[in-house]
């Protein structure tokens, strides 16, 4: 199904699920704690050169993400992040394998919230001096 998706509300879903996982809105994240805090097993096995990783879950709600081990560790990182979107946002989870420049409305939701997760505006508003911004 492609919904089309705003901005805006990725992002929020993107600060809910920040403070949801007890982090304020602006401090860097780090993806294993919450894959280890939420028990999703996590395998990294190398796949084809343009796949970057793949999530499930089980109808009990168990959760599973693949990572590609051949990306480097960004691209890694930002695929956990992806494929959190698949797992906690996604309203029509099926099983595939995410690209590095997936074309789908879900694929460009999903990247759009690995990006607001990873680098919320306020965060890295708040790295940049203020003469700068000036
Ligand atoms: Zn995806």
């Amino acid at each position: 199904m492609n919904m089309r998706f705003s901005r805006n509300d990725i992002e929020q879903k993107a600060k809910c699920f920040r403070v949801r996982m007890g982090l304020n809105t602006t401090e860097a994240i780090d993806v294993k704690t919450i894959l280890r805090k939420n028990n999703i097993l996590t395998v990294y096995l190398p796949m084809s050169k343009d796949a970057c990783g793949l999530s499930l879950q089980s109808p009990e709600k168990d959760k599973f993400i693949l990572v590609n081990s051949k990306i480097s560790k960004g691209r890694q990182h930002f695929t956990i992040a992806h494929e959190l979107y698949h797992l906690y946002y996604d309203e029509y989870p099926h099983p595939h394998i995410c690209f590095k420049d997936g074309i789908s409305n879900t694929e460009r939701a999903a990247n759009c919230f690995a990006s607001a997760l990873l680098m919320p505006e306020e965060g890295v508003i708040g790295l940049i001096p203020e003469s700068i911004l000036k």
